[in-house]
């Protein structure tokens, strides 16, 4: 177990093999956690993130778990409680967007799109907050998105589905500050465009537009939101439960 804030305490990031998530499996484990690394498909990437994180001197594990189902996030809970202990720090990433996500889409997509991002953000909260209220310490952060901020007025793909699930995930979470405290805190980090997988098939002309639209010009790296990540989780936010953080480089300011 490395030293730090976080030593001795037990991480789940969902969707932790690739991108985002990533960054903040290397974030927690450099300040100390034991990371539970959660992927649906990418037990390659996984693994990978697991050997990155071994070798800055941390440690984990990888779980598979579809978040979708409650079935399957449960019973990863329950693999990780018997390897490690209860989590202490969950941080609901696994998300899943799509260019097809517009006035014409399936409803297939619709539900997929909602089971992923907002069941499976539900899911993991929900299977957390019974050891968390029993042993009277919990922190979470979800993350959204800008698009569950406001509908970009830049991208022509209009995200319908995805911004409403991420819209839902920062009501959720509002919620549940107010309902699980003072045991369990809970934020949201809200990105704008980061560089993932996930957004490397924009074109280079949209890329462009976002950064000119975007006051510190230029696209976000997963480690900027690694970082807010990892303040909220920590007791530097102690006063801070059921409110959501944007970065984005300023291209989406709160009221
Ligand atoms: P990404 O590179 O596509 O990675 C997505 C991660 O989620 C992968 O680890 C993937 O694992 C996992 N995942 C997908 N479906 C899952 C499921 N059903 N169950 C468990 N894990 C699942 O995406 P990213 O850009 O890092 O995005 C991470 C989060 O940030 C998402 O919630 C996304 O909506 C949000 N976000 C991203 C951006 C951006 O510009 N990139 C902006 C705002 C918000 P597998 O490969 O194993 O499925």
């Amino acid at each position: 177990m490395g030293q730090g804030e976080f030593s001795g305490r037990v991480a789940l990031v969902t969707g932790g093999s690739r991108g985002i998530g990533r960054a903040i499996c290397q974030r927690l484990a450099k300040a100390g956690a034991w990371v539970a690394i959660n992927h649906s498909a990418s037990a390659e990437a996984a693994e990978a993130t697991l050997e990155q994180i071994r070798a800055e001197g941390g440690d984990g594990g990888v779980y598979q778990a579809d978040v979708s189902s409650f079935e399957a996030t449960s019973a990863m809970f329950d693999a990780i409680e018997s390897d490690r202990g209860p989590v202490d720090l969950l941080v609901a990433n696994a998300g899943i967007a799509s260019f097809k996500d517009d006035a014409n889409m399936p409803v297939d997509l619709w539900r997929r799109i909602l089971s992923v991002n907002l069941d499976g953000t539900f899911h993991c909260v929900w299977r957390a907050k019974e050891s968390m209220l029993a042993r009277d310490y919990g922190r979470v952060v979800c993350i959204s998105s800008i698009n569950g901020i406001s509908p970009s007025r830049i991208r022509p793909d209009r995200l319908i589905a995805y911004g409403t699930s991420k819209s839902a995930v920062i009501g959720f979470s509002r919620n549940c500050a107010m309902a699980f405290g003072p045991a369990i805190r809970i934020n949201c980090v809200a990105p704008g465009l980061i560089d993932t997988d996930m957004t490397r098939d924009m074109s280079d002309e949209m890329r462009d537009r976002i950064v000119a639209a975007t006051p510190v010009a230029r696209v976000g790296k997963p480690e900027d939101v690694a970082e807010l990540t990892y303040f909220l989780l920590s007791d530097a936010a102690s006063f801070i439960t059921g409110q959501t953080y944007v970065t984005s480089g300023g291209i989406v300011t709160l009221p």
